[in-house]
């Protein structure tokens, strides 16, 4: 089986944290390949997610013009490419590019408008969700759902994600955002459940009613919450190694992604942070077969999952639907 060919629907991706050491290079030439791994690569294993995100900074600080934007966004794509991704959701938050004086409307806008060639060059398919952040306050967070709103009317963004640490910060600040996303029939995702426990994905669940949690990988402990992801067909955005990394699991080969789909929950496979995780998602993908024996049908349910979950338009479902099904044809969907 060749894991590279095969087309994949990635969920679950940050723009932000995705650099590679030649788009780096290419927005600060000076960059050596030490200094890009000491400060845009966190070690395999973080104390905590705290000390993971400390290394999403150095990437954030990059791309604080709209050069550098355009320039991540055709990293991004490079690097989708080379892992046969078909269609792909990108999430970043636009209020922490703001450092050297763009709005986040140029933000947003130049960030789009790059996807959009990206995706006519490549004809990767692509959405973008903007993220709020744990640590934002009430008001930011509107600000963000105000920007989700006016470029969907325009482009490429779909929904709203709120990212961060979840251990520290809880949801109650930013509900008004995502209702207002939510009445405006856009999509919504929650980061929960991967510092934080499954009281974070009940939250989830029950104050914002998504349909998609980002990671949720913690519902595991809680027996009740894996029947009711199960019963609501509610998709888990799952990134096994990067789980690893910030340590809400302890080894790979204890990850829990086929207990949750044995249960029943619906998952897609993702890396969500290209650069800082040093992960591809082919790569994602040979973990899985080593180390739980994944096959064709298990490739074929996981991207069939993703894009019945994914916040992709009629005619883009469409599309990668037919790719899907030409590639895994030998499974039955
Ligand atoms: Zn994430």
């Amino acid at each position: 089986m060749d894991l590279a060919a095969l087309p994949k629907v990635e969920l679950h991706s940050h723009l932000d944290c995705c650099l590679s050491y030649d788009a780096v290079g290419q927005i600060d030439p000076g960059t050596t390949r030490e200094r890009y791994d000491r400060q845009f690569v966190a070690p395999a294993r973080c104390g905590s997610l705290a000390d993971y995100l400390r290394y999403t900074l150095n990437h954030r600080a990059a791309l604080q013009t709209e050069r550098a934007l355009r320039i991540a966004v055709r990293d991004a794509f490079a690097q989708m490419a080379a892992d046969h991704v078909v269609y792909a959701e990108l999430r970043f938050a636009p209020l922490v590019h703001l450092e050297e004086g763009l709005t986040p409307d140029e933000v947003v806008g130049a960030v789009a408008e790059e996807t959009v060639r990206q995706t006519q060059e490549t004809g990767i398919e692509a959405s973008i969700i903007l993220c709020t952040l744990r640590d934002f306050d009430t008001d930011a967070s509107l600000r963000t759902a105000r920007l989700v709103e006016r470029h969907a009317a325009l482009g490429p963004v779909t929904a709203l994600d709120i990212a961060g640490d979840e251990a520290t910060y809880p949801l109650d600040p930013h509900l008004p955002a995502f209702e207002r996303v939510r009445q405006a029939g856009l999509g919504v995702t929650v980061h929960a459940g991967e510092a934080a426990g499954p009281a974070s994905v009940w939250e989830a669940l029950d104050a914002v009613a998504t349909r998609r949690i980002g990671h949720g990988v913690r519902a595991v402990e809680d027996s009740d919450l894996v029947a009711r992801l199960a019963e609501e067909r509610i998709h888990l955005e799952l990134c096994p190694s990067c789980n690893v990394q910030t340590g809400a699991v302890p080894a790979f080969d204890a990850h829990p992604v086929d207990q949750l789909r044995n249960a029943g929950v619906r998952v897609g496979i993702s890396t969500d942070t290209r650069g800082v995780s040093d992960i591809r998602l082919t790569q994602e993908y040979q973990r899985l077969h080593e180390t739980f024996g994944w096959t064709l049908a298990d490739y074929a349910r996981v991207n069939r999952d993703a894009l019945d979950a994914s916040f992709a338009p009629a005619d883009v479902r469409a599309r990668v639907g037919g790719l899907l099904d030409a590639a895994y044809s030998e499974v039955s969907s």
